[in-house]
């Protein structure tokens, strides 16, 4: 079976029509006609070669709906069965970490896009171990983006205990940082957006925030001292983490989904006093991708979303580069 995708030809090229030859379908395995796939910063990422991993052709794409076209005998799905994809295709399930239910953390743990051809295509075939079902009640396009981004900022929040009551700030309103906002307002928690955009921070309201402030100016990150019991960065960019430490209760934790360039640099004391934690997050497990739907089903959530035909992947893909896009692109077939 012929997949007509779009690849980057080499790093930080544009993409372009490309075919390839689909694998067979080993039984666990089914092919997706593609109906979305949003576009992740990851995406630029890999585009560009920026963590050294990508191997071009490289169709890139990870926020993947669709129906099932086929459907391997152990697979579990049935034809034109609604179903999604994230940034995982696989993983050993047999180590440790795998058998705890933490595949997202597996040695053997492999992305869609890295290596193996994404969702700018109009079909996938992929193992169905790393496929979810989408609920009726929510709608494709809003969808998409929740199989990573969603995901990404979910699982810490169930990590850290964030319940109705915790105060919790969103460092970064974009593609994740807005799903942030929706899941914990919904989740009942004290919400804070932190932004350096300041039409952003007007619209964060909307999106969820009781209330928000810059990210770059210090007096204004100040006010909030002692506030948070968790704080979600989902910025690359480096910040003034010392004084956004400040605004972490006692043993509250600062969890990072999005990488800053260069070296975290900071004075133990704020950590010790307070008993403070800096922390990482990558993805979710499966489980928690499958507990992030049905929260996003009984609470209404989906992603604020433009939509651009596959067709217009590199306009997409631009809009993303210069930060212009409110909240989440989704190519539609
Ligand atoms: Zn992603
Ligand atoms: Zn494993």
């Amino acid at each position: 079976m012929s997949v007509r995708a779009l690849a980057a030809m080499a790093a930080k090229n544009p993409v372009e029509p490309y075919s390839y030859e689909a694998a067979a379908l080993s039984p666990t395995d089914v092919e997706i006609e593609i109906s979305h796939c949003g576009i992740c910063h990851s995406d630029l990422n890999v585009i560009a070669n920026d963590w050294a991993t990508s191997v071009y052709p490289l169709v890139p794409g990870h926020e993947i709906v669709g129906k099932i076209a086929k459907a391997g005998a152990e697979s579990g799905f049935s034809l034109g069965q609604r179903v999604g994809v994230g940034w995982q295709r696989s993983a050993c399930l047999t180590c440790a970490l795998c058998l705890a239910g933490h595949e997202n953390l597996c040695a053997k743990q492999q992305a869609i896009c890295v290596g193996h051809p994404g969702g700018f295509a109009d079909r996938i075939v992929t193992d169905g171990r790393f496929v979810f079902a989408i609920p009726d009640a929510l709608g494709s396009a809003e969808t998409a983006p929740l199989l990573c981004g969603g995901v990404t900022v979910f699982a810490p929040m169930r990590r850290y205990g964030v319940t109705a009551g915790s105060s919790v700030g969103v460092i970064g309103i974009g593609g994740l940082g807005h799903l942030a906002l929706r899941f914990l307002r919904a989740m009942g928690c004290e919400v804070t957006a932190f932004s350096s955009t300041p039409q952003k921070r007007e619209e964060s309201q909307q999106l969820g925030a009781h209330q928000a402030a810059s990210s770059t100016e210090v007096r204004d990150i100040r006010k909030h001292a002692g506030r948070f019991d968790l704080l979600l960065s989902t910025v690359p960019a480096r910040l003034d983490w010392i004084t956004f430490i400040q605004t972490l209760k006692p043993n509250g934790v600062l969890c990072l989904v999005g990488a800053p360039p260069g070296l975290l640099q900071l004075p133990a004391g704020p950590l010790l006093t307070g008993q403070k934690t800096i922390a990482g997050s990558d993805i979710g497990s499966r489980a928690m991708i499958r507990e992030m739907l049905e929260f996003s089903t009984a609470h209404k959530i989906g992603a604020q979303i433009e939509t651009a035909p596959m067709s217009d992947a590199n306009l997409a893909l631009d809009r993303l580069r210069k930060n212009d896009v409110r909240y989440r692109m989704v190519l539609t077939n």
